[in-house]
């Protein structure tokens, strides 16, 4: 059971400064790892204390990759990420070059500082790639970690911790073997009332309605009722901006070929300077090629493990980026109009995370992709003046027309399908605006049935399309 509310999920949980090329893969196993080093070093000074404790062999710990994670990991470089948090990294401020150079520094001298105590980990060894059953059993999620710090042989500490796409962690409970979420903002207290209660896309079209206040107003006086005030949110929402922006600089101004082994060209600074020559003729649309270009610079960056911002993954993270640069030199829109819509947008992904998924090992890319599409559709809504029903039917038609659509990386990079399905749903969200803001937001297909419909698919989808790189075009 999933104990989160939408209306407790924060536009920041939503949109996470992170390192490429996964958020579920790579962002979420370095958040686990770090969480593990901060639990697992208390346990190391809780045993120092005990005379006992800390006699006996040296420390050792071995990290087991499970199901989705053990089959992609390689490609999404699961195993440099949780080095670096291991080592006490984190995917949002620490350098990118010390981050990926962790596990080869790790290889050559394999041991880690937990609080003082030394702890032998040499990842070529200690990390092992295991399979889809834990004990015999079957995994309680399809991207499963287990942490064990041992001591000889026997076990002295051990956590199993579920990234489940987006980065979000959820380490589950030794004793009642619950899933808690942790890692992120939603942490904390969640029996707080906030005043404009919403659990689905209905009742937060109806907190509009009712309070007369506009859309992200609704999000900021719940994030403050919970501790979060709104000129902290902005500041953070604005560097999440530059972020945004920073990396499609990177990505529109840099070329060569893609690491990884597939042997992808990089084709943003390309098209750009196609685009900017205004040579070429036959357009089909108002924007030309400005969102897709826009959205495979991002891809680009994070399929380098560049710094990114989940979006609400790092596999989708060029679409809103996208979307929002192309309307913000379109339509002169300003930071507080563009701060304004990444909030709205977090509704919308908060209530896919709470009724559906956003990994793509659960549910496939409709969850990556076809989330960030709905995401970007209803905030430009928001942006551009729409109602909250226009809001709701931009989103929804965003999703619904990614409704079933698999996740089968090829070689298990976020590259091929990844890149140019970012531009693709770029390009879908603005025409999903478009839609709603003509019409008056009546529709027949509700938000919320939509994402019913979502999880249910991706329930029937057979796992060789969900992150597994064992289907679809990761056959070639
Ligand atoms: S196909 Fe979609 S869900 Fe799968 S890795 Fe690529 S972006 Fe993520």
């Amino acid at each position: 059971m999933n104990p989160l509310r939408a209306d407790l999920i924060s536009p920041l949980d939503m949109f996470k400064i992170g390192v490429g090329p996964s958020s579920s893969h790579t962002v979420g196993p370095m958040i686990a790892a770090l969480e593990f080093r901060r639990l697992a070093s208390e346990k190391l000074a809780a045993l120092a204390k005990d005379k006992s404790g800390s006699k006996g062999e040296p420390y050792k710990l071995i990290v087991e990759l499970f199901g989705s994670l053990s089959l992609t990991g390689r490609g999404h470089q699961t195993d440099g990420a949780i080095c670096g948090g291991l080592d006490g990294l984190n995917p949002q401020s620490s350098p990118i070059d010390q981050i990926w150079s962790t596990q080869e520094k790790l290889n050559a001298a394999p041991t880690l500082d937990f609080a003082g105590v030394p702890v032998h980990f040499r990842p070529q060894d200690d990390i092992v790639w295991q399979e889809w059953l834990m004990d015999e059993k079957p995994l309680p999620h399809p991207n499963t970690l287990r942490f064990r710090l041992k001591q000889g042989a026997q076990i002295i500490y051990e956590e199993i911790i579920l990234s489940v796409g987006g980065g979000f962690i959820e380490p589950i409970d030794r004793v009642t073997g619950e899933r808690r979420p942790a890692g992120s903002q939603t942490v904390g207290d969640d029996t707080v009332n906030v005043p404009y209660p919403y659990n689905s896309a209905q009742e937060y079209v109806e907190q509009c309605n009712k309070s007369g206040l506009p859309p992200w107003q609704i999000v900021i006086a719940n994030q403050e009722a919970r501790g979060l005030d709104e000129k902290t949110l902005r500041q953070k929402l604005a560097a999440i901006l530059e972020v945004f922006d920073q990396c499609i600089e990177r990505g529109l101004n840099t070329d060569g070929i893609l690491p990884g082994g597939l042997n992808v060209r990089r084709r943003a600074k390309g098209l750009n300077e196609k685009m900017l020559s205004g040579k070429q003729s036959t357009w089909a649309s108002p924007f030309g090629l400005k969102p897709s270009v826009y959205a495979i610079a991002v891809n680009e960056e994070n399929a380098a493990g560049g710094r990114v911002v989940t979006a609400p993954t790092n596999g989708s993270s060029g679409l809103i980026p996208a979307v929002w640069r192309t309307l913000k030199e379109s339509h002169n829109l300003d930071l507080t109009t563009l701060q304004n819509g990444l909030i709205v947008a977090s509704v919308i992904g908060a209530l896919v995370k709470v009724h559906a998924s956003i990994s793509g090992a659960e549910v496939g890319c409709q969850g990556e992709v076809g989330t960030s599409c709905a995401m970007a559709a209803g905030g430009a809504a928001a942006m551009l003046g729409g109602s909250p029903e226009q809001i709701e039917q931009a989103a929804e038609i965003g999703i619904e027309h990614h409704l079933g659509m698999t996740c089968d990386p090829i070689k298990g990079l976020v590259q091929v399908p990844c890149i140019e399905r970012n531009a693709m749903g770029a390009v879908k969200a603005l025409n999903a605006v478009e839609l709603s803001l003509a019409c008056d937001g009546s529709h027949l297909i509700s938000l919320d049935r939509a994402l019913i419909v979502m999880k249910a698919t991706g329930m029937d989808m057979h796992q060789k399309y969900k992150e597994t790189a064992t289907g679809g075009l990761a056959l070639g």
